[in-house]
């Protein structure tokens, strides 16, 4: 069993676009107890996929298929996989759902398979397939830089509690890009400032400096954003934020007692709410049965 670990932007920076199409940025990333389970089984040769969710495709689109392909595709691995995926991380909301799928499945098959690559060998593969891929093969702390592959690790931000709240609608990560304007933004998050605070575990400089250029054009496609942020800002969050081009939003809060109740108040306003804690780090799996089918 593998775990693909939700991620969370502490900020987002869009620097300038660049010749390819692609926008430069600068994120400080970090990871939150919020996973999908992927189940494993070695096959004779073909890749399958099941998901619990029907929100996701079930072929050879899904990232974790893709995944799957590819390594064998750079390998010359001749063996197959069953791939299962328990779909918990909502999906197209700015958390790295499918990439953190696609790179449990790199990790898993690696082992399954006897390839014995490193993580920055998996990384690499997992580029080609999403800007967020790399990052959730270490699932650690991280800057990412360039398309968002480029990682200089972090150590983990002092825990605390994260409550995601996912609107009752998807966003496209390409629809949010392709409205950002670089020249007309105001409001650069202090990225250095933040590294610094995570370097120190300084909840306060953290709170601080939370920051995402993507935000107010997500919120100007979809007020319900704006709202959510404004009603956890209200119901006690110390910080609030959107992650990646959204439409989650999190807020951070020490108490439990305090996630506890704003989880309650915040379920009439959209269905997918959860509190769970800050990680930082990968979270080894805990049971790592490969069977085989
Ligand atoms: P990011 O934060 O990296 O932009 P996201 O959280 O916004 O990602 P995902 O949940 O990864 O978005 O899904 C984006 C799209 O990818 C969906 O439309 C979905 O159909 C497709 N997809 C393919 N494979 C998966 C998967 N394993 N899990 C989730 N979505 C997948």
């Amino acid at each position: 069993m593998r775990e693909g670990t939700s991620k969370i932007n502490l900020t987002l920076d869009a620097l300038f676009k660049r010749p390819d199409g692609y926008h430069e940025l600068e994120m400080v990333m970090t990871t939150v107890d919020l996973f999908d389970r992927i189940d494993l089984y070695q096959t004779n040769k073909s890749i399958t996929l099941e998901s619990s969710s029907g929100l996701v495709p079930q072929d050879e689109r899904n990232l974790a298929f893709r995944a799957a392909a590819l390594l064998k595709e750079k390998t010359g691995c001749d063996k197959g996989v069953h791939i299962y995926i328990d779909k918990r991380i909502p999906v197209a909301a700015g958390l790295a759902g499918g990439s953190s799928d696609a790179a449990a499945t790199l990790r898993g098959c690696n082992r399954l398979w006897g390839l014995g690559l490193s993580d920055a060998e998996l990384a690499e593969i997992g580029a080609e397939i999403g800007s967020d891929v790399p990052f959730c093969v270490y699932s650690n702390t991280a800057l990412a830089q360039g398309r968002g592959e480029v990682l200089t690790a972090l150590p983990a931000p002092p825990t605390c509690w994260v409550v995601l709240a996912k609107p009752n609608h998807g966003v496209s990560t390409a629809d949010v890009f392709g409205k950002l304007r670089v020249h007309a933004i105001t409001d650069h998050p202090q990225t250095s400032r933040m590294i610094e605070a995570v370097k120190k575990r300084d909840y306060e400089g953290i709170i601080r400096h939370l920051g995402n250029v993507l935000e107010p054009v997500t919120m100007d496609m979809h007020e319900d954003v704006r709202q959510l942020k404004e009603r956890m800002l209200r119901f006690g969050a110390d910080g609030v934020l959107m992650s990646g081009s959204g439409p989650t939003v999190f807020a951070l809060v020490k108490q439990e007692s305090r996630a506890v109740r704003m989880v309650n108040s915040l379920r009439g306003f959209c269905q997918q709410v959860f509190a769970v804690r800050m990680l930082g780090v990968r979270r080894e799996s805990v049971l790592d049965d490969v069977r085989t089918k």
